[in-house]
């Protein structure tokens, strides 16, 4: 123990949800988005505008609130959804990390930054092998605060290697910073003498990512009963919807709670939390609107300005879940139907960008989407265009969960394709900010129909424009599809809710 006046408190992560579907993540993109060691990562979670999610920053801030103490930054990985991380890369972070951690002087506390759904080459838990990691290296004693997405896929490690598990509360995630924050009150307390207990239950449900929504629905009721049940005793409650594309033997929905003492106490209402999950699991089913539908409602709308404009979002193209952002399937229907006032973002696709630029603002050209190929459902198509706007992408975030976020788009381009306007970038990321269109010089207010790459972050940004009865989930193939009964799974628990018959549950 160092001075109890002044703890010092290591700071580190490693955030990224990987879809087993997808091609891989490389370090290249992690130093693309956010890579950070030592006092650098301190500064950029103080800083007005920084490239990391808000749980790091929240938490800085927080614990700068409260009193003394003496950040030791260590390492911070984090970057957009993607396919596994190569498992080279994760290595050399875990072997940072050590180096760094036992470099230091001793701290008195760690707080972890992490997703929970990651997954590498060859680890389906690298979230559990770091924290088993940093707890080898720190011992028993030592209060460990942990902050994870509610996307993350829990395994017995990560619950057993930390003292305290913070998950989000809300989805689309607005609640980064409380929690970063939480992470911060918790680990003043510890360091007055608390050790937690805590104690996690899964259900054989794997929902899928469309009936995860916390405003309304199944998984919003366990979140809510939990937050009643909250007594002194008890730390934090944390439902963990999971991510059912990282195809681990760790998914499916897990409750976590931590006790300040009593850990029969965590036991009794996970039990009881995850009880009311069961009991709701026939609505853990999907309901999309077909393509067909939707193309009826957008020349509809486009018809009749008297109709609310519509927002139809491309759930199984969700860069937010490791999706590609590049199917052309609505964008072909729309345009083909000939859909009128209708914005289409983000599109990636740097060939055509760069296209674009070369042939500047106002030129008209044959628009090759997809001529690269990346995933066989990122179909080539080809359309007559105009150059609306083109920006370097350079921007900071607006509203819902990048706001304040200094983000890097790449070369973008607005291209007019019939009757639609499409945003292209280079940089892949999801349509969750309004700023995505704002910067190319687009009034979504005047637009008619909008679709977004986004499964569902773009309701925390898009609200002002469209409410929850203007929102249409449309149903086309993707890596990210909701539809989970399309996809080939070798490592998800089976029988599982919504891929199987007869799943039995019992509590334990
Ligand atoms: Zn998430």
């Amino acid at each position: 123990m160092t001075d109890r006046s002044s703890p010092r408190v290591a700071l580190l992560g490693f955030s990224i949800e990987c879809n087993k579907f997808a091609p891989p993540a490389t370090k290249a993109h992690f130093l693309a988005r956010t890579y950070l060691e030592g006092d650098a990562m301190v500064a950029e979670a103080r800083s007005a505008n920084p490239t990391m999610l808000p749980e790091t920053p929240g938490f800085v801030a927080a614990m700068d609130a409260s009193g003394p103490w003496t950040p030791v930054g260590i390492a911070l990985a984090m970057t957009e959804p993607n396919g596994p991380v190569e498992h080279a890369f994760f290595v050399e972070l875990l072997d940072t990390i050590r180096r760094r951690l036992e470099a230091a002087p001793p701290v008195d506390a760690v707080y972890i930054c992490s997703h929970g759904a990651g997954l590498t080459t060859e680890e389906d838990d690298p979230d559990g092998a770091l924290f088993e990691m940093v707890r080898q290296i720190v011992g028993a004693e030592m209060p460990i605060a942990a902050t994870l997405d509610l996307h993350a896929n829990v395994s017995e490690r990560m619950v057993q290697s930390i003292d305290v598990f913070i998950g989000y509360r809300t989805n689309p995630h607005l609640d980064m910073r409380e929690r970063g924050a939480e992470a911060a009150a918790a680990i003043r307390e510890m360091l007055g003498g608390l050790k937690p207990q805590r104690a996690s239950i899964r259900l054989p449900i794997v929902p899928p990512t469309v009936t995860m929504l916390t405003a309304v629905g199944p998984y919003a009721d366990m979140i809510d009963f939990g937050q009643r049940r909250m007594t002194p005793e008890i730390m934090n409650v944390s439902v963990m919807g999971g991510f059912a594309f990282a195809d681990t033997a760790k998914n499916g929905l897990t409750v976590v709670v931590t006790a300040r003492h009593d850990r029969q106490a965590a036991e009794r209402l996970a039990g009881e939390i995850a009880e009311l999950g069961w009991a709701n699991r026939e609505r853990f089913y999907p309901r999309l609107t077909s393509l067909d539908q939707a193309v009826e409602r957008a020349l509809a709308v486009g018809r009749d300005p008297s109709l609310p404009a519509l927002a139809f979002a491309d759930v199984a193209d969700n860069p937010g879940g490791g999706g590609r952002g590049n199917t052309t399937f609505l964008l072909r229907a729309f345009h083909e139907a000939g859909v009128a006032g209708a914005m289409l973002g983000v599109f990636f696709d740097p060939d055509l960008a760069a296209e674009a630029h070369r042939h500047g603002v106002g030129a008209s050209f044959e628009a090759r989407f997809n001529r690269s190929e990346t995933t066989r459902f990122s179909e080539p198509y080809t359309a007559p265009a105009t150059v609306l706007a083109l920006t370097d992408g350079k921007c900071v975030g607006r509203r819902g969960i990048y706001a304040g976020l200094r983000l890097k788009l790449g070369p973008c381009a607005a291209l007019h394709v019939g009757g639609v306007s499409v945003v292209v970038i280079s940089h892949r990321v999801q349509c969750a900010d309004p700023i995505f269109f704002e910067m190319m010089g687009l009034d979504i207010a005047q637009a008619r129909a909008v679709v977004v790459k986004s499964r569902g972050h773009f309701r925390g940004g898009f609200d002002e424009f469209f409410g929850s009865d203007q929102i249409i989930e449309v149903d086309l193939p993707g890596l990210t599809s909701p539809m989970l009964n399309r996809f080939e799974w070798q490592h998800l628990p089976r029988p599982v809710i919504p891929l199987d018959d007869n799943v039995e549950w019992l509590r334990p």
